[in-house]
């Protein structure tokens, strides 16, 4: 989880799943849960949107689903763009894996990573030891079959997560410190082939969202 001071409410945004992390703008506490998966809707460019969704972290769209009953919106032109093009399908991997909101931070064992959690080799637990690893689990693996669902070709995922991390993740000790490698969920997003993006490579994932499938370029 992150540890995210608060921030102002975010709008409704599109829709998600569970769970909740994320920062970059840090919404202010509020919904208990949101829902699980939504797209947004095509106003226009269906075509265009139906060969080239993004799987985006429902917090970065300002639902309040972070552990601290947050959210962490992006506010970005490319955001709105994919948003009136319908291209986004909002997703929170926690809150899908059935965890609640509010809930404990939560972080992968120190020394272990994400690909040892998914080969059932390390787990994820809270402060006070719970072992919450089935939901993160869950939650990476309802993030998989809602982006197959939706033609998902690229995923706009929250830094540092447990689940949505893609650079860095917290190590372990909640001391606010991290370590190198993937999130569950970003992890087995690549693993079945789809591209990953923190949030902060927004036009990164915008020009692979627009080549064309198969195109090396
Ligand atoms: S970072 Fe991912 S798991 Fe955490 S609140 Fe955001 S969408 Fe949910």
């Amino acid at each position: 989880m992150e540890s995210t001071p608060p921030t102002p409410p975010a709008p409704g945004g599109e829709g998600s799943s569970a769970g909740a992390h994320a920062q970059q703008s840090g919404d202010a506490a509020g919904a208990r849960t949101a829902p699980i998966t939504q797209t947004t809707a095509c106003t226009h460019g269906a075509a265009e949107a139906a060969s080239g969704r993004v799987l985006v972290s429902a917090c970065l769209l300002g639902s309040r689903v972070r552990y601290d009953g947050r959210a962490k919106t992006v506010a970005d032109a490319i955001v709105d763009r994919w948003r009136a093009e319908g291209r986004i399908v909002a997703h929170c991997p926690e809150v899908a894996g059935g965890l609640p909101v509010p809930r404990p931070p939560a972080e992968i064992e120190p020394g272990a990573d994400a690909r040892a959690v998914l080969e059932g080799r390390a787990g994820i637990r809270t402060p006070a030891g719970e072992d919450v690893t089935r939901h993160f689990l869950a939650g990476a693996r309802a993030a998989l079959a809602t982006a197959t669902e939706h033609g998902v070709r690229a995923a706009l995922l929250k830094e540092s997560s447990p689940s949505c991390g893609l650079h860095r993740v917290y190590d372990g000790t909640f001391t606010g410190a991290t370590t190198t490698g993937p999130g569950v969920t970003a992890l087995l997003l690549q693993d079945h082939g789809i591209a990953v993006f923190a949030e902060t490579a927004l036009e990164a994932a915008d020009a692979h969202l627009r080549t064309p499938p198969g195109d090396p370029a």
